[in-house]
């Protein structure tokens, strides 16, 4: 069984006197720097000179190009997108690992697919948030914290754990509970969830709502039935805070009757699906996808462009802009 800390674990203390890096003033970066500095640590900003460096200023942040900010500091937060975190670790970051200094990353990504080969004299620790960059933000202020994969890639000082155990204390994440992993574990269950199950599940809602207006059912109702009324939302949230069993009993006897006697004829389609999703895991794992992504990087963004420009022309993109409208939800509600 993995270790699984909380506060009690961690002790902020061994960062005190430390100046802290948030090397990127993202979705990540932002909620990050603001609960560290709430938790009485140092912090400052290394961002490009663009309106996120602005921000960190207004926030009250010391905030300085990448370099400058690494040369200042023990601990490196490398909170840049994934697919340019070489290019800037190259050029602004590696230049100025020395030893004793903490390199960070809140995705497994680079490091666990050799994008990213920090030397042997630096610890170099894995804290990575389940969470978007906003919650983490709006669940430390509540109280609530959050939970992240940890771990602990490479101990050159001795004290990697405890300063991992520090970092994912004071941005929040001990108060939920941390569980400790490999960075190749962390990145591959996160891409095996955007590429194994989150498609997965997207096919059997698009199924659903193909199966119903080819039916006759209006599109807006449709929608409004399988998850824009916020019915199934709510339910995930249900799911979550009582356990997928429990949460049944939640709906009327004719829903848990009918699903439970109607479940068994999709069971069929499970070994479909679990063939298909171990093919997306081994891709993943083998460190194929990766490959894929990080060639031609040029040519995949542009057909990911294209991609993105179909999907709008699709007419499912159609259905939900009547019914966002209909129903007067986010942006279509001035419309
Ligand atoms: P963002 O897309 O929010 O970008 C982070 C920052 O990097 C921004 O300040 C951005 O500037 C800056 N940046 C963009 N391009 C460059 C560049 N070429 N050179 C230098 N800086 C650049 O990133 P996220 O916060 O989403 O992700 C950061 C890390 O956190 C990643 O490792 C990601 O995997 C991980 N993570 C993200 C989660 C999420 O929910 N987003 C969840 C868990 C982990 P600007 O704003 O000007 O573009």
């Amino acid at each position: 069984m993995s270790g699984i800390y909380h506060d009690s674990d961690a002790d902020l203390g061994v960062l005190s006197g430390c100046t802290i890096a948030v090397v990127g003033y993202g979705n990540q970066g932002r909620s990050q720097a603001l609960n560290l500095r709430d938790s009485g640590l140092r912090v400052i900003v290394g961002n490009i000179m663009d309106a996120s460096l602005e921000r960190a200023r207004e926030d009250g942040f010391e905030a300085l190009p990448i370099a400058d900010a690494c040369a200042r500091a023990a601990v490196i937060m490398l909170l840049v997108p994934d697919e340019v975190m070489p290019e800037v670790y190259e050029k602004d970051v590696a230049p100025h690992l020395q030893p004793d200094k903490v390199l960070d990353f809140a995705s497994g990504y680079n490091v666990a697919f050799g994008l990213i080969k920090p030397p042997d004299f630096v610890d170099v620790v894995l804290v990575a948030p389940r969470m978007i960059g906003p919650g983490v933000r709006d669940t430390f202020v509540s109280g609530e914290g959050f939970a992240s994969f940890v771990g602990v890639h490479q101990d050159a000082s001795g004290q990697a754990k405890a300063r991992m155990l520090a970092l994912a204390k004071g941005i929040g994440s001990t108060r939920a509970g941390c569980i400790e992993m490999s960075m190749h574990d962390e990145a591959s269950l996160d891409l095996f969830t955007e590429q194994g199950f989150g498609p997965a599940f997207g096919n059997v809602m698009m199924a659903a709502v193909d199966t119903l207006i080819e039916a006759g059912y209006p599109p807006e109702a449709v929608l409004v039935e399988l998850f824009l009324s916020g019915e199934l939302a709510y339910t995930f949230q249900k799911i979550r805070e009582v356990g997928m069993l429990a949460q049944m009993d939640f709906h009327s006897h004719t829903s848990q009757y009918g699903s439970m006697t109607r479940g068994a004829k999709f069971a069929s389609l499970i070994p479909t699906l679990k063939e298909k999703m171990k093919e997306s895991l081994e891709e993943i794992r083998s460190g194929r996808f990766s490959e894929e992504w990080s060639t031609d990087r040029a040519e995949k963004l542009k057909l990911l462009e294209k991609m993105k420009e179909l999907r709008s022309k699709l007419p499912f993109a159609e259905y939900e802009r009547r019914a966002r409208a209909a129903f007067r939800i986010g942006d279509e509600r001035d419309r």
